[in-house]
This record gives structure tokens, sequence and C-alpha cells, in this order.
């Protein structure tokens, strides 16, 4: 990650402020549980602006639940989030209405399925949130969503339902439907494990290349290769807690907790 700086706040392709290397997102002491099941135990990590954050981890470790607290999917029962070194909100009391929003409208999630509106167009999918949400004017999301749909090779596939494309176009959507909204973050969660084999490829080459122009993204995965190329930081998860942070090269090569060294050696 680290692209170039954003061209300006008109260019629907550019990232918002990928040259400013402040902490976007300070999550502290995030707890979760559901009933009994103690699902995240003290989580702690920050992701500063254009990073590529990427959390693996056994299937359990409470990844995805980390990923669905940061946009208010899941409440967590305790800890603190803060945006841009902005007010915390802090999960110790209900958060407020005006929490709630602000944390949807800093990120936008691609799930695993796309979730995409089988009854609408792809180009309808794609100005559904900028229009609707956000009050986008209804000419403009549409320019802006062509230029992104263009952006993932699939200008052509505007006027399409999602039953016409493959899996790997209709995440692609996703991903486009997500960059529509302007987020300050990028969610990914497992957005490659629903789809076949061959399909897999494509989709992590248009969030590499995300990356690159210097999106902010926090990537669950349990692709360690893209993980190794894409990350600029990597969290080992397991058990509800981060067992291990840190640079992917020197994790991959060199783990340094036994719970790592485990994992890694059944994937790599
Ligand atoms: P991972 O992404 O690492 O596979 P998850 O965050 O999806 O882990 O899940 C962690 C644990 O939380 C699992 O035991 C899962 O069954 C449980 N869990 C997740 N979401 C819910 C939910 N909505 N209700 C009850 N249990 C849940």
């Amino acid at each position: 990650a680290g692209g170039p700086p954003a061209d300006g706040a008109d260019d629907p392709l550019a990232p918002p402020d990928a040259s400013d290397a402040r902490v976007l997102l300070e999550a502290r002491g995030i707890r979760k549980s559901f009933g009994a099941n103690e699902v995240l135990r003290g989580v702690d990590f920050s992701v500063r602006r254009g990073e590529v954050v990427t959390l693996i981890g056994p299937s359990g470790s409470g990844k995805t639940t980390v990923l669905r607290s940061l946009n208010g999917l899941e409440t967590p029962d305790a800890g603190t989030l803060a945006f841009d070194g902005g007010p915390e909100i802090d999960f110790a009391t209900p958060p407020s209405k005006a929490d709630r929003l602000a944390m949807r409208d800093r990120s936008a999630m691609v799930f695993q399925q796309h979730n995409l509106f089988p009854h609408m167009t792809v180009i309808e999918n794609v100005i559904e949130g900028p229009v609707r949400v956000q009050k986008v004017p209804r000419a403009r999301a549409i320019a802006e969503a062509e230029a992104l749909l263009d952006r993932v090779g699939l200008a052509e596939k505007r006027d399409a339902h999602p039953f016409e494309l493959s899996g790997g176009q209709q995440q692609r959507v996703g991903i486009v439907r997500a960059l529509a909204l302007k987020p300050d973050l990028l969610l990914f969660d497992e957005p490659t494990s629903a789809l076949d084999p061959e399909l897999v490829g494509e989709v992590l080459h248009v969030i590499k290349e995300l990356a690159d122009e210097g999106w902010t993204m926090v990537v669950v995965t349990h692709e360690l290769q893209f993980a190794r190329q894409a990350a600029d930081e990597v969290l080992f998860m397991d058990g509800g807690v981060i067992v291990e942070r840190g640079a992917p090269e020197r994790m991959f090569r060199a783990p340094r907790e036994e719970r790592t060294r485990r994992f890694l050696d059944r994937l790599l």
C-alpha cells in the first residue's frame, strides 16, 4: 500500500487522503460475547491511513466479529473505537444513534457473498447506497459508478443482472458498491472464500490494486499469499485475542508465537 496521493475530491477513483499517514482507526479493548461464548477477549489495534491490515487465524477465532464491530454490524460489550483521533465511542454504554451512523459512514464492507440485490441491474446496485443513503444526485452517482465499473473491467456489465455474472464478476461489483460509498476504510470479510478457485485471482487482483493505490483496508482472509503481498501488517488471531502482529515477511518467515507457527505450518 501507500500509493499516489488522491488527485482531487471529485475523482471517484481516488482513495480518500491516501497520502495522509495519520491513524485512521484506533480500537482498544474490544470485547464481545454471544451468550456464554466469549468471542473477543480484548482486541487492540490501529490502522493508519493508506495501510492494509490483514486478519488471519483459525476459523472461529473472532476475525469476522472484529470486522463487523468496526462498522456497527455488531456492538461490542466493551472497548473503544476512535476515528481520526476524534472522540472515542465507548461501548461501556450502548452507542448513540450518532455514534452508529458515524461508524457506518466511515467504512464499507465487502462480504463473503456479494449480497447484491438480485432484481436490480449492476448499475442500480452500485448507485443504491450513494443515492438513497448519501443523497448523491442520481446523474452524478451514475457517472461515478460507470467510472468505477470501468476500473474493474465491468463497464459492459452495467445493465446486467447479478445472475448473469460469474461469481468473480459479482464480487467485483460488490467491491465497486463499497467504493461508491467513498468510505475512509474498506472492510473485506473473506472476499474470496465463496468463490470457485479459478475465480479467486481476479478478485484478489482488484483488491491488491486498490491497496497499491493507497486505499485503507482491513482484510479478513485465508489467502496467505495475498496477505504476504498486500499487507502492511498482519494480525494473527486465536481464541478471541491477537496473538501476534507484524509485517508479513517477518511473521511468515519467523513467527514468534507457537500458536502462529502451528497455524502457518498447516497453511504454507
Ligand atoms: P472467524 O471469523 O475467525 O471464523 P467469527 O468472528 O466468525 O470467527 O466467530 C467467532 C465465534 O463467534 C464463533 O464461535 C461463532 O460461532 C460465534 N459467532 C459469531 N457470530 C455469532 C452470532 N451472531 N451469534 C452467535 N455466535 C456467533
